[in-house]
């Protein structure tokens, strides 16, 4: 995770036209050069509300995200992988809490139940919505699924591979502890595969805000990653202990999942310390390596 979270400051726009300003504007040619502006004006204007996704990846201020980003609506997914993970032969009740991708609709599609039951047995609204941290109780709970949203809105051309380089943690820490740090767009990954220590099982695989919103990431800033990479962390400290079996099959699991989708060839498939330029050991010493290098040719 690169400290300033790989958001570049404004630069100056390349003029697309040199000598356009130079020449003496043209009677004949007023219609044109209006329809011109107007085309202008409307990329400038590009970030409105009902834009999914910013046509200046990368050159994000605070006052930029804050004006644009912050109101933009999450683009509708193309493709949504709901994967059985697990099935309980008696009906159990789960206590859930609100990451900061979930909604209502993941939810119920996580558990295999009825947003009714769960807004009664909560005592929610109709159209009382969740907040993360929020915790609710999921009754009649048979199985357990993998729900994974895909986008056709950006060419994510590579995954990257990090811990976090905490014991615990889940979305919900982490998307905290990255606006603390400055990361006005919140949680810097793409997806955060857990490691059980925050009440969640362990090798759940959590959305984040920013992959909903198909938002240029704030994981690798190394060779511009951050506009091409899909960003996945693991919950723990790879220098002192090694990810869980589960964590492992889930991160093979997703891989998959990503690089046959976006058609990623296997070798842009990386830790963060082997993309050119990074200076980091994440992630991790102990990371396994070589069971990615295997997961990124299935
Ligand atoms: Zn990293």
């Amino acid at each position: 995770m690169d400290r300033k979270g790989g958001q570049e400051g404004m630069r100056p726009r390349r003029r697309l036209c040199p000598g356009l300003h130079t020449l003496a504007p043209e009677p004949r040619k007023s219609l044109p050069c209006l329809l011109a502006a107007l085309l202008c004006a409307l990329l400038i204007s590009g970030c409105s509300r009902r834009t999914a996704v910013c046509p200046y990846p990368g050159r994000h201020t605070r006052a930029h995200y804050r004006a644009h980003h912050s109101r933009v609506r999450a683009p509708k997914p193309s493709r949504v992988i709901v994967q059985r993970v697990a099935y309980f032969d008696a009906p159990r009740t789960i206590y859930h809490e609100v990451g900061p991708g979930d909604s209502m609709l993941r939810i119920c599609r996580m558990y295999g139940v009825s947003s009714g039951s769960i807004r009664r047995k909560n005592h929610l609204g109709r159209k009382q919505s969740l907040q993360p941290g929020q915790m609710i109780i999921i009754p009649s709970v048979r199985t357990i699924r993998y729900v994974i949203n895909l986008y056709r809105t950006r060419p994510w051309s590579y995954i990257i591979v990090h811990h976090t380089a905490t014991e615990a943690g889940d979305a919900t820490t982490i998307q905290r502890a990255h606006l603390q740090r400055g990361f006005w767009n919140g949680l810097g990954y793409d997806f955060v595969i857990d490691n059980g220590t925050m009440g969640r099982g362990d090798g759940v695989i959590e959305m984040s805000p920013r992959w909903l919103r198909q938002e240029t990431g704030a994981h690798c800033k190394a060779d511009s990653m951050n506009r091409r990479a899909i960003g996945i962390a693991l919950v723990g400290n790879f220098d002192c202990e090694r990810p869980s079996r589960y964590q492992l099959e889930s991160l093979a699991y997703l891989i998959y999942i990503l690089r046959h989708y976006y058609d990623i060839p296997s070798s842009n498939v990386m830790g963060h310390g082997q993309v050119p330029g990074a200076r980091t050991d994440c992630p991790g010493r102990l990371f396994p390596i070589n069971f990615l290098k295997q997961a990124a040719r299935r």
